[in-house]
């Protein structure tokens, strides 16, 4: 049901696979380059059947908690028992190592999991009047539907990330993957929640690309919400056409996320997180590391350990068991990193390491010398590079992390909490991690940033907010006296 060769046919709509008359896409294997399935793209008049398929089937969904908690549990063991063919999935369409994609897998488990206490979590309160014989209530309720928007770095997790909170808050979903990843980022989950008992017409996926079936997902008058993670320059426009349709906008965008290393700080403990942070998925996260901020007296130290340990990550076929540093996505993503890498040479840096590619695969790269004004520095690289800018005082890291259109994460690795702390509270990030690295997540706690790096924040409390609508009711329980 869920291998590779398994039909992976096209777009699931009121609970349903359609493939007559539509365009067909070849999906390929970053890694070898063979195709893996051809995929059938939806049309605009899927997406319009999508959101009327929601509006039939909605509410007797927002009146069934209970239903939507047994969904939400059959979805969980059937993603734990086909575990290995969606991580084989993730491996040969989006070019992850095995331990990404099984981090992908766990990670949809546990927001699947968080999920299923969302439903008792939009209780109605009640409030006092300042009106005589007033009841005053606050009422939580489904937006009704929402427009899912993913991008193929995180395929299957990101899209986990929206889809289950609006699903679990009530709404229906209409949900439309990268045109690089539609298996794993979209397909698989139709079949996931069709198997787990989801009611038709409540989760709807189709794949195709941005530009027409992406910004119909955003501007048709239906949803009322809309979850985009993506590109900061895609984000701004689905941004701009949310708010022209009155809807509410959730934007989850790019980071130029730094790690901050002080002369006392342990270097092994910073270097090994920042080995993980910066080439884990070739360091195609919005959450990678982006540049290392390291002072000027450890600065030699730390880049001749940590281009030794790169050097020796293991660079492969993803569904090899050892490989660390698999494919870029496509050729677009690649010919951007390594402009950036020749760019920053030009501009006086050094690689110390890398700075090489094979087809899609690049190396890992160290390249020191590095100012925040250069290429690989004031750009998302969005690739394994590692460009490691020295700094001299505390105020100059904070000044340099600082200076991006970006605010999303960043980690800080000081000789003293005290110290990472003063740093952290100067950071404008949305998220901050002292002695550890960038790439953090967990389901409960608020993800997201700040500047361009987006609107709003993931998981917890912060996205019933963004997926229900407050609604003020009152009741006059006795005749009340007019002024006229
Ligand atoms: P992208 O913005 O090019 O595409 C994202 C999605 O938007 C895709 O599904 C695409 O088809 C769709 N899209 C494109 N044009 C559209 C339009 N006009 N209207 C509606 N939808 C449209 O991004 P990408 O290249 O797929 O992903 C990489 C980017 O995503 C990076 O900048 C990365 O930092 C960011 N990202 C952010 C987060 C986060 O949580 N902050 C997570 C992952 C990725």
């Amino acid at each position: 049901m869920f291998t590779v060769d398994a039909e992976w046919p096209g777009p699931y709509i009121d609970g349903e696979w359609r493939t007559d008359g539509r365009k067909t896409v070849t999906v390929e294997n970053p890694a070898t380059r063979e195709q893996v399935t051809e995929v059938t793209f939806a049309t605009a008049g899927d997406v319009d059947d999508a959101y009327e398929a929601i509006e039939r089937a909605q509410s007797s969904w927002a009146d069934s908690p209970t239903q939507r908690v047994q969904v939400f549990e059959n979805a969980m063991d059937l993603l734990a028992e086909h575990r290995d063919n969606i991580v084989e999935l993730l491996a040969v369409e989006s070019g992850s190592a095995a331990s990404k994609g099984h981090q992908e897998v766990t990670k949809s488990i546990d927001l699947l999991d968080t999920a299923t206490q969302l439903p008792f979590r939009t209780t109605n309160t009640v409030a006092a009047s300042r009106v005589p014989g007033k009841r005053n209530e606050v009422h939580r309720d489904p937006v009704g539907s929402v427009g899912v928007i993913t991008p193929w770095n995180v395929p299957l997790k990101l899209a986990v990330q929206s889809i289950a909170p609006a699903l679990a808050l009530g709404n229906g979903v209409v949900l439309k993957p990268a045109p690089d990843t539609p298996i794993s980022g979209g397909l698989v989950l139709a079949r996931l929640f069709e198997e787990a008992g989801v009611p038709d017409g409540i989760f709807n996926v189709v794949p195709g690309y941005g530009e027409d079936i992406g910004a119909r997902v955003v501007e048709h008058p239906s949803p009322k919400a809309v979850s985009f993670t993506g590109s900061t320059t895609v984000g701004q426009q689905v941004g701009h056409a949310a708010v022209d349709g009155f809807k509410s906008a959730m934007l989850e965008l790019g980071g130029n996320n730094p790690h901050i290393v002080t002369e006392d700080a342990d270097l092994d403990r910073a270097i090994d997180g920042g080995l993980f942070a910066t080439f884990s998925h070739q360091g195609q996260a919005c959450i990678s590391i982006n540049r290392h901020l390291v002072h000027e007296s450890v600065y030699d130290e730390y880049v001749d350990r940590f281009a030794a340990r790169a050097a020796d990550l293991p660079i492969g076929d993803p569904r090899d068991v050892d490989t660390v540093i698999g494919p870029i996505i496509n050729e677009t993503q690649r010919d951007k990193i390594v402009g950036y890498i020749q760019e920053t040479v030009e501009q006086g840096a050094t690689v110390e390491l890398g700075g090489e590619y094979d087809d899609l695969f690049v190396e890992p790269t160290v390249i020191s010398g590095v100012t925040n004004d250069m290429a690989a520095a004031c750009n998302e690289h969005f690739g394994p590079i590692a460009p490691v800018i020295p700094f001299s005082t505390d105020e100059e890291a904070v000044k340099i992390a600082n200076d991006t259109e970006y605010g999303l994460t960043a980690s800080v690795h000081a000789g003293t909490e005290d110290r990472a702390r003063r740093i952290v509270a100067k950071l404008e990030t949305g998220m901050a991690h002292i002695n550890d690295q960038t790439v953090n997540s967990e389901p409960d706690m608020p993800f997201g940033g700040v500047g361009a790096s987006g609107i709003g924040r993931h998981n917890g409390e912060w996205i019933i907010e963004k997926f229900t609508t407050t609604r003020w009711v009152s009741v006059q329980e006795e005749s009340r006296d007019y002024p006229l």
